[in-house]
């Protein structure tokens, strides 16, 4: 496991909680999502109602379950979270659904992974405020109804089309989530260096930015290790020198690609002969589920120009041949 891999999966330690911002004017980025959000908390709090369901999808990472934690501080009420595969039973469901109270948040990380049945008890939570839940079995078996406080409901999610019909319909709205640009990144940088006492030049946060993915944990972590690095290897004082040796030894480009990343580009240029390439070919060459090529792996390689996706499968762009040293002759015009 690559140390992207692992930084991208979900740690909620103390670190992460420090660095969580609580409020819209401490999360730089996400404007669009920030704006339509805040509205939609203010709204609630000037008709005091609860807030509609919605569903924030992206790539791990960007600040979903920070968003929904925002959105419970800002509105004043409390927040309970869970996730899609930790729900097993529909008692598992019951059980948080009656610990709220109105106006609070449930929120729901993968959401997609919801089980089937359990997002069938949720329906009716979401759209009447109750559920009817089975006790005892064989003959002494009834269904006994519990009203629900009046919540909202927070999925998140990185599937977005894993997402079923049913549950979408009964959510308000959607807010995907964008990478981030190395500026906010930078600020995101400035902020947690701030918050965990690094000291750093601004030329040292903007390269640590700048090799995050375009995303805040990546950003956070590698932070973290950029501080650990000059600790260690000097007064602690993080130059740009410093945080570039820090991050060489990480095996991170400059561009900020991961493993990963470097191994679809290079599967499909050397593999595949620069493209066209189906997804499921590549999947299979690089060992990855499809969805998360699309959703996780895709998304960035595209917005920064490395991939192109054409109608006959996908095709590396000419920035990515002069970056693996491809000959422009030896392949398809792209
Ligand atoms: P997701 O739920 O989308 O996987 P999180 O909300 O858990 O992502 O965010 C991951 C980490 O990145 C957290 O430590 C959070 O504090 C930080 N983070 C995310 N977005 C921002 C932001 N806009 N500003 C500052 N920190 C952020």
């Amino acid at each position: 496991e690559n140390f992207f891999e692992s930084t991208l999966k979900k740690e909620s330690g103390e670190s992460e909680n420090i660095l969580r911002p609580k409020y819209f004017v401490d999360f730089p980025g996400q404007d669009q999502v920030k704006e339509r959000l805040s509205i939609f908390v203010e709204a609630a709090k000037m008709r005091d109602e609860a807030m509609g369901h919605f569903i924030l999808s992206g790539p791990p990472g960007l600040g979903k379950t920070t968003l929904a934690y925002i959105v419970a501080n800002e509105r004043g009420k409390g927040i309970k979270t869970s996730s899609g595969p930790v729900l097993e039973k529909p008692g598992d469901l019951a059980g948080l659904l009656t610990s709220l109270t109105d106006g609070d948040i449930l929120f729901i990380d993968e959401i997609h992974r919801l089980p089937i049945a359990i997002e069938e008890y949720l329906y009716s939570a979401m759209e009447d405020f109750f559920i009817d839940i089975m006790i005892d079995q064989g003959v002494g078996a009834r269904s006994v109804r519990l009203n629900i406080p009046k919540f909202t409901l927070v999925g998140a999610t990185t599937r977005l089309g894993l997402c079923s019909a049913p549950l979408r319909s009964r959510c308000q709205h959607v807010h995907r989530l964008e990478y981030y640009s190395p500026e906010e990144l930078g600020r995101i940088v400035k902020r947690s260096s701030e918050l965990i006492k690094c000291e750093m030049d601004h030329q040292a946060s903007d390269e640590v930015a700048g090799r995050s993915r375009g995303t805040p944990r990546i950003a956070n972590n590698l932070l973290h290790w950029v501080r650990d690095y000059a600790q260690v290897k000097a007064d602690g004082f993080v130059t740009l020198e410093l945080a570039n040796k820090a991050l060489n030894m990480l095996n991170i480009d400059s561009n900020g690609l991961d493993e990963m990343d470097k191994k679809i580009l290079k599967t499909i240029a050397f593999n595949f002969e620069c493209g066209p390439v189906g997804i499921k070919n590549i999947a299979v060459s690089v060992g990855e589920e499809v969805g998360t090529l699309e959703e996780v792996y895709e998304p960035y390689l595209i917005q920064e120009g490395y991939l192109v996706r054409t109608q006959t499968g996908r095709v590396i762009s000419r920035k990515t041949k002069q970056m693996l040293g491809v000959q422009e002759n030896q392949s398809n015009e792209q």
